[in-house]
């Protein structure tokens, strides 16, 4: 009997974690990656925060509170074996008033709901101890939560792939895929490749790609930028580790935190605006034929018509950098504008359905041959490893 042929799209975590894992479960599998760009990560998987969430935030039950939790100790493991930094720095929320205590109290049962190791309730007082510089009515402390980075992760495990006979092919856009009873074929510019099954993890252009094999058009991608800036290094000593805002439960954005990284450097940021181009991570890159089809999905008006407050509040914070370091400094008051340099943005992939409403959920499809991962914003990166397992399951690989 041949040997069974798995094809994946993309070369962002995701797509490398279900090659690897396949080759570790399925020794026998002959495994391809077909990445568009010259390099692995170069998109959403090399733009965040670089935070391994411990599952806090996410409906109990829901994809993301099983996979985070699970995904987030697989990669603890992965960095262990493979000497990469993964660095348990812990996350405190923070209430600000006693308006949020209710909702940062919901967020502690959650979490522990969830399975979250060692969350901790934190009075006013308390959080000092854990953080010097904040401010703010009560706390949770969640000591696991870690920092990483992703790219070097991805490089490791494009490396691994390799290694085990697999093939990352670079350069390569997938511009077509078809399918019939008995394989499914992706072309490039480059070569025609035959598989017996595709797994599409191809981020911000889920959707299109997803279309391709004749999926539906819902949900579509609608690119939100998410914009850092970068504390000076004589102020990161301000932050000690993670510093998150209690979420507004209408989104499934965090909210504007403060951010150590692997590199010892802090970030503040993502906030969450309507991005002009689902790739341009520059301001003023604007790509006509992404904003003509964001604006045309007819998602987007009743998207918009509900969120247009908080829209213009986070569009603000991009035009003024005054107001972006105002909503960090809610929690650190000594910071000032003089403390901050600008840093590279990201760009999430939020699926959205046809009725405007943001998919909360990972959303993993099946057509013939073909599994779409259509919505994997974070905490995917996180949560990787356990997709990746959950979709070859799914594979019903012999
Ligand atoms: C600002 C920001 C902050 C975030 N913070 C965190 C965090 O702290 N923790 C966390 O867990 N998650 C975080 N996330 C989410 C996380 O980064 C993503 O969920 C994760 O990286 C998704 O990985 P991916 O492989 O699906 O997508 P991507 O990394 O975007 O990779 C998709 C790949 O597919 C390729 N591709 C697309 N179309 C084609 C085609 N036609 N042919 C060939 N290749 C193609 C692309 O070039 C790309 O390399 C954040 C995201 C952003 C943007």
């Amino acid at each position: 009997m041949s040997r069974q042929r798995v094809g994946i799209v993309g070369a962002g975590v995701l797509g490398l974690a279900v090659a690897y894992r396949l080759q570790q479960r399925h020794p026998g599998i002959s495994v391809e990656v077909v990445e568009k760009e010259n390099a692995v990560a170069m998109h959403q998987t090399g733009r965040n925060s670089g935070v391994v969430h411990a599952g806090i935030y996410y409906p109990p039950g829901s994809q993301k509170a099983q996979l985070c939790v699970s995904g987030g100790r697989q990669l603890r493991e992965y960095c262990a074996e493979r000497g990469l930094v993964f660095e348990e720095c812990g996350k405190l929320v923070v209430a600000r008033g006693p308006e949020e205590v209710p909702r940062l109290r919901d967020l502690l049962e959650r979490g522990r709901a969830n399975g979250v190791r060692d969350l901790r309730w934190l009075d006013g007082d308390a959080l000092g101890e854990v953080e010097p510089h904040v401010q703010g009515v009560a706390g949770v402390h969640s000591p696991h939560t870690a920092i990483v980075d992703f790219t070097a992760i991805s490089h490791q495990l494009a490396r691994d792939v390799s290694e085990a006979g697999g093939a990352v092919r670079l350069g390569e856009q997938v511009h077509a895929i078809v399918q019939d009873s008995r394989s499914v074929t992706l072309d490039t510019a480059r070569e025609s490749r035959t598989y017996d099954l595709v797994v599409a993890c191809a981020g911000l252009q889920a959707d299109r790609v997803a279309t391709l094999v004749g999926d539906a058009a819902d949900p579509a991608i609608v690119p939100f930028r998410g914009e850092y800036l970068a504390l000076r290094p004589e102020r990161t000593h301000l932050v000690r580790g993670l510093i998150y805002p209690v979420p507004d439960p209408r989104y499934p954005f965090l909210g504007v935190h403060l951010t150590r990284r692997v590199d010892g450097g802090v970030t503040l940021g993502p906030n969450a605006v309507l991005a002009l181009s689902r790739e341009g991570y520059r301001r003023r890159d604007v790509s006509w034929a992404d904003l003509i089809e964001t604006l045309r999905w007819p998602g987007f008006v009743p998207l918009a018509r509900q969120h247009w407050r908080t829209g213009a509040v986070e569009l603000a914070s991009s035009l003024n950098r005054r107001r972006f370091v105002a909503l960090a400094r809610r929690y650190v008051p000594e910071l000032t504008l003089a403390d901050v340099v600008p840093a590279p943005a990201g760009v999430r992939a939020q699926a959205v359905d046809a009725h405007g409403q943001l998919v909360d959920d990972f959303r993993i499809t099946r057509n013939g041959r073909v599994v779409n991962v259509r919505n994997a914003p974070s905490p995917a990166a996180t949560s990787s490893l356990a997709i990746a397992d959950h979709i070859i399951d799914g594979l019903a690989l012999g």
